[in-house]
């Protein structure tokens, strides 16, 4: 709780003036989110936020309950990559999550690409977003395009405009024809990046890749089934090192995977019939700032890198 005081301090930046109040209620209240906030949307207060914060890199609370400090932007256009969608400002993540990107981008201009084109990562200050995902605020989860990329030198308005291409057929029980050996090399690769936790990606996808995967099969672990993930995989990073606020998904259950892939490509094409005991899914409110970790209100308030 301290951090904010001593940056603007130290910073004498304007930023914090408009914190001022935030920093004196959160000194008397030093683990809760201040009063004045805790009620309001997180999204539209994150969502607003058009800079990441000058403290340094630390995510605070879980995927989808998150904000962190000191994120960093993915260069728009790398050597082997490109931001997509610039007009989002999404392009922000760990510097971990930004290295691992780099580094995929690099490995897959070695294997032919041009390099990788990079969806959503966070926003400047990750917390939840205005449009999409649920998850994607801490600054460790990223979305990489399956589009075998040939050209990283697209202008910003073709990178709002490029259609991904969706590489599933039967709603996702299948890989279509767009799917290539490529596509496995860029999930193995990302899998096999021991910063990674887990991936996400179509059950098809993780079926083709558990009968064509040769040699060492132990990256399979990581690459897990889920709805949507025909366009883009997610990978999501492990809490770094020393980050006491950020809590890491459970564990992933031992073994390959593959059967529990195989059960979904059942259930697509053969769907069960629903459970008339199931409870009514609860309905979706908006996070408010009491939702997150208190850390979030500093996060907000700390002065713009
Ligand atoms: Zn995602």
């Amino acid at each position: 709780m301290i951090r904010p005081l001593i940056l603007c301090a130290a910073l004498a930046l304007s930023a914090c003036n408009g914190a001022s109040t935030a920093v004196s209620t959160a000194v008397s209240t030093r683990d809760a989110i201040p009063a004045d906030l805790a009620g309001k949307i997180a999204k539209r207060l994150f969502g607003a936020a058009r800079r990441p914060s000058a403290a340094p890199a630390e995510p605070f609370g879980s995927y989808a309950k998150g904000c962190a400090h000191g994120l960093e932007a993915l260069p728009e256009t790398g050597e082997a990559w490109q931001a997509m969608r610039l007009s989002r400002n999404r392009n922000w993540g760990h510097p971990q999550m930004i290295d691992l990107v780099e580094d995929l981008g690099r490995h897959m201009r070695g294997r032919g690409w041009a390099g990788i084109y990079v969806g959503d990562i966070s926003q400047p200050r990750g917390g939840p977003m205005l449009t999409g995902h649920r998850s994607h605020q801490m600054g460790l989860d990223a979305d990489i395009w399956l589009y075998p990329s040939d050209r990283i030198d697209l202008s910003r308005r073709a990178r709002e405009d490029l259609s991904a291409i969706s590489m599933r057929r039967s709603e996702g029980a299948y890989v279509n024809d767009r799917w290539t050996a490529d596509q496995m090399e860029l999930v193995r690769r990302a899998a096999s990046d021991r910063r990674t936790a887990r991936i996400f990606i179509f059950p098809g996808a993780k079926v083709w890749m558990c009968e064509n995967a040769t040699g060492n099969r132990d990256w399979l672990r990581k690459v897990r089934p889920w709805w949507g993930h025909h366009y883009h995989m997610h990978v999501r990073i492990a809490c770094p090192r020393g980050a006491a606020h950020c809590e890491n998904q459970s564990p992933i259950p031992p073994g390959d995977g593959c059967a529990e892939a195989r059960q979904w490509q059942r259930n697509i094409l053969n769907p069960p019939p629903p459970d008339p005991d199931a409870p009514a899914p609860a309905p979706r409110r908006d996070l408010t700032m009491a939702d997150l970790p208190h850390q979030c209100a500093d996060v907000l308030s700390a002065p713009s890198r």
